[in-house]
């Protein structure tokens, strides 16, 4: 059996962006591709615990970051990590201009749909991740 994906959100907060990236890890890992994911803290991998290395030196992650500074996809790849896949919510919203999802406490109706559809592409890309064709 594969190592489990592992998904990886920022941490960004204060802006919607980054609730957008942790909420859209949550619907991938928790409910869409549980069997087959696992969501590390980025805390924890900023740390560089060694537990942790070992951890995402294993299989392969794929990170979810609210801006270009791209610190959830930087700290996988620092940590030894192998990124199969940096999705940024800038990307994402391109799909959505003019949409409001929300702020940095609480997605609204349109930010969950952005959420709900988006989590369906990804969720295919973490199952090819999964079996190796990323
Ligand atoms: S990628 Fe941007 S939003 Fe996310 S933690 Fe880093 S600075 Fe904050």
């Amino acid at each position: 059996m594969s190592e489990k994906v592992k998904v990886v959100p920022c941490s960004g907060i204060g802006k919607v962006h980054g609730l957008l990236a942790r909420e859209l890890a949550l619907k991938v890992a928790n409910e869409l591709c549980a069997e087959i994911t696992e969501t590390p803290c980025l805390a924890y991998i900023v740390t560089e615990d060694p537990e942790i290395k070992e951890k995402i030196a294993n299989g392969k992650c794929v990170t979810i970051d609210g801006c270009p500074k791209m610190c959830a996809a930087k700290s996988v790849a620092h940590a030894g990590g192998t990124v199969a896949e940096e999705l940024k919510i800038l990307d994402i919203l391109k799909y959505y201009r003019g949409i409001q999802p929300g702020d940095a406490t609480a997605l609204n109706d349109d930010g969950w749909k952005i959420v709900d559809e988006t989590a369906i592409k990804v969720a295919e890309r973490v199952q090819q991740v999964y079996e190796g064709e990323v």
